[in-house]
């Protein structure tokens, strides 16, 4: 199934190092859990903020979860 990058699982490259081409969410995520043990591997808005990172345009960058709502 295709998709547009917002709907993809995994970003394109790394968020904290020059690592591209996963080929799978799989690949990513051992990647992140081997290489950046301490950092979220699906980065929110804050996360973005804090580490400096590149958006990627990924879905998870967008906002807080909608399961996550101050009422
Ligand atoms: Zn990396």
């Amino acid at each position: 199934m295709s998709a547009s990058n917002y709907y993809n699982t995994y970003p394109f490259k790394c968020y904290y190092c020059d690592s591209k081409d996963f080929g799978s969410v799989d690949g990513y995520e051992r990647h992140v859990v081997t290489r950046h043990p301490n950092l979220p591997g699906y980065p929110g808005p804050a996360d973005i903020k804090f580490y400096g990172l590149e958006r990627q345009d990924m879905s998870w960058e967008k906002e807080i979860k909608a399961d996550f709502e101050w009422k």
